[in-house]
């Protein structure tokens, strides 16, 4: 029983671990790539986090990290990142093969603007893959050089 235990929380500290190690790395990629990455509440009320296309300028907000999800939130933004890059400062789509989950709709959906709707679209479909780090790490490398 408290081998058990002991197995579980050893396990729950190299996943933790492991998920400070991705959003460190990432984050350590998008300032080499020229983005600046600070933890502070975005500008834009009630955003988990927000990239600013105008000076590359990424805020991540400090609740993500209480609520566990900080990885996701930077890999997310990360993928607004090689969209501005592909579009040379301008953002795009990457026109990426993929889709995210039906769980995800309400997230895109709600941005009035199609365009925005369709970044969103790429952004959450990336953020909703298995690999979605590995993937992010990736497309980074291959816009933004
Ligand atoms: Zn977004």
């Amino acid at each position: 029983m408290i081998q058990t235990l002991l197995l579980t929380s050893l396990l729950f500290i190299s996943q933790v671990s492991t998920r400070e190690e991705k959003f460190i790395n990432l984050k350590k990629q998008l300032e080499n790539q020229g983005f600046q990455v600070i933890i502070e509440l975005p500008p834009k009320r009630g955003a988990y986090g927000l990239l600013r296309e105008a000076d590359k300028k990424i805020w991540i907000n400090p609740v993500v990290f209480e609520l566990h999800i900080a990885t996701q939130t930077l890999i997310h933004e990360a993928i607004h990142a090689a969209q501005l890059c592909a579009g040379k400062g301008k953002i795009k789509t990457l026109g990426l093969n993929i889709q995210p989950s039906n769980y995800a709709r309400p997230f895109f959906m709600r941005y009035a603007d199609v365009h925005r709707q369709d970044l969103e679209r790429e952004a959450y479909a990336v953020q909703t893959q298995l690999n979605s780090y590995e993937l992010a790490v990736s497309l980074l490398k291959k816009y933004c050089k």
